[in-house]
């Protein structure tokens, strides 16, 4: 088998189904209206199956599963859990490049990346939450002599998640692993432009979990997923999407009174401070490797750092190493495994990217290269950008709206308390950069910037045993991290008196 040729072709690894319906009950079943939508590949646009189209009655089916499921799985020992994670992982890995193609022909990502990171990764969640779960510990204060107070962890129940295109299995990987350690039984609804690559996962492990505890509904926000996040029979939704979504989310959540997470859209800066060119080759080398990152995932990364800041005195010299790394980033053929940057998910998002060329160039942005769509042979119908870098200043709208494409909006500072005060003149929080030799200066510049997680001397890396979430409006809550397990489950008080 080839693993680089396209599902479903001569030689291939892996293929779609013609037809997917929705999961439920640890079933196929198909959508009660009957209706299906076409799920295109951004590498070739073109259709390669067909997905359920979900509505709020499948979503009571498959709140009935789930709760059918909860209270059994919820006892389960903590040992037992923790073991069908590590055998959905296990299983995960067993089919990692059927997995990485799968992903890498919904989404337009590169294989080499799929391969290396988002699988990887997504496979190390499952096992680290559980080994968390394990390592998870109760209370018990003694108040006086007769008097205990007990804390127990109990799982919400049924939980609700909704994901979005950017990073199909690892987003949903970041919220079954938790939602699943921690006893609850789940409904999740993927994205519509992205679906198939979950299903197929689904395909795989869903043998290893007992029927109902997950369920995957599939369709649009409105006609699936706000039925979901607004059911009263959710104890709690976590989403993954846009900003303007979340507020939607947190609306519907009011009505039930249940605790959100919302991972919302960042416009993070990555700031380079003087200190970078002083440095030896090998750190010059990463930090201009960190500048590139704006392009990892062809952008679409809620943390992307898609402001670059940089010290007025180094700028010149900086920016004549830096451009031509951005030349050299290899585009092309996302199955190709020399391939860094592939196609945008979809149409809309290309369209909006291309959009957003313009309003750059507009509002007197300096296109410093690229500015404009990318081709690539044989995939004519594929939505392809070249990575793009502007000059201009931090009030232009190409510097505090979210693109969510391989576009760097780059702007000098001239001290530290400038370079922080541009990072957090943003209505987002989620991610930074900072590059600096000078622990002070990085120690500084951490605390300082209003962001959730902020890298040092390194960019997008994702352990699953550091917290992740944002400030101000790029979301409520955390993932990630031992202590998220919390945030799936209620804690009892028992209060006893002997
Ligand atoms: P989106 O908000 O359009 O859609 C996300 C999901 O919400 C989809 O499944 C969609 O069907 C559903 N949805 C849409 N409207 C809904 C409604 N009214 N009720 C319920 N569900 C609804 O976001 P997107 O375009 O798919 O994803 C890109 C966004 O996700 C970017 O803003 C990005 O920054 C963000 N993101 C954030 C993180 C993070 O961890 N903070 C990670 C990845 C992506």
């Amino acid at each position: 088998p080839n693993v680089y040729a396209a599902p479903g072709t001569e030689g291939a690894l892996m293929s779609y189904e013609k037809r997917y319906d929705n999961y439920i009950g640890g079933r196929w079943v198909p959508p009660v209206k009957g209706q299906y939508f076409a799920d295109q590949s951004p590498v070739d646009g073109k259709t390669f199956t067909e997905v359920a189209r979900g509505t709020a009655e499948d979503i009571e089916l498959a709140l009935d599963a789930a709760h059918a499921a909860a209270p059994a799985w919820g006892r389960t020992s903590v040992a037992q859990r923790a073991l069908v994670l590590h055998r959905i992982a296990d299983r995960m890995e067993e089919n990692l490049e059927r997995l990485a193609v799968a992903e890498t022909w919904e989404n337009g990502k590169p294989v080499r990346e799929t391969l290396a990171a988002d699988l990887p990764l997504a496979i190390d969640h499952f096992r680290y939450f559980a080994g968390a779960l394990r390592a998870q510990q109760g209370g018990i204060s003694q108040l006086d002599e007769d008097t205990v107070a007990y804390h127990f962890h109990e799982p919400l129940g049924v939980v609700g998640q909704i994901i979005p295109w950017n990073f199909p299995i690892l987003m949903a990987t970041w919220k079954l692993a938790p939602a699943l350690a921690a006893g609850n039984a789940v409904v999740l609804k993927p994205a519509e432009q992205t679906p198939a690559s979950i299903l197929y996962l689904m395909s795989l492990i869903g043998d290893l979990l007992p029927d109902g505890v997950v369920n995957v509904v599939n369709g649009f926000g409105l006609e699936a997923g706000k039925p979901l996040a607004s059911n009263p029979r959710i104890a709690k939704i976590a989403f993954t999407g846009e900003t303007t979504t979340g507020r939607l989310i947190m609306q519907y959540a009011t009505q039930n009174i249940i605790p959100v997470t919302l991972e919302l859209g960042g416009k993070s800066p990555n700031i380079f401070f003087p200190d970078v060119m002083d440095a030896d080759d090998s750190y010059l080398d990463k930090a201009l490797e960190g500048f590139t990152m704006f392009a990892l995932n062809q952008g679409e990364v809620c943390t992307c750092p898609s402001r670059a800041l940089i010290h007025e005195s180094i700028y010149d010299e900086f920016m004549a190493r830096a451009l031509p790394r951005v030349k050299a980033i290899k585009r092309g053929h996302p199955l190709d495994p020399t391939t860094m940057v592939g196609a945008q998910a979809s149409s809309d998002q290309f369209e909006k990217i291309r959009s957003y060329l313009d309003i750059g160039r507009q509002e007197g942005a300096e296109v410093l290269i690229g500015g404009g769509v990318d081709s690539v042979e044989g995939l004519d119908g594929g939505y392809y950008i070249q990575p793009t870098v502007f000059k201009g200043e931090n009030s232009m709208r190409v510097f505090q709206e979210e693109i969510f494409g391989p576009v760097l909006s780059v702007t000098t500072f001239k001290d530290f308390d400038e370079a922080i005060a541009i990072a957090n003149d943003s209505l987002y929080g989620l991610g930074a950069g900072v590059w600096s030799r000078s622990a002070d200066t990085m120690y500084r510049a951490g605390r300082a910037i209003q962001a959730g997680r902020v890298w040092t001397n390194t960019y997008h890396q994702y352990p699953a045993h550091a917290a992740f979430g944002g400030y101000k409006q790029s979301g409520i809550g955390r993932e990630n991290h031992l202590m998220m397990l919390s945030h799936y489950q209620q804690t009892k008080n028992l209060l006893v008196s002997y």
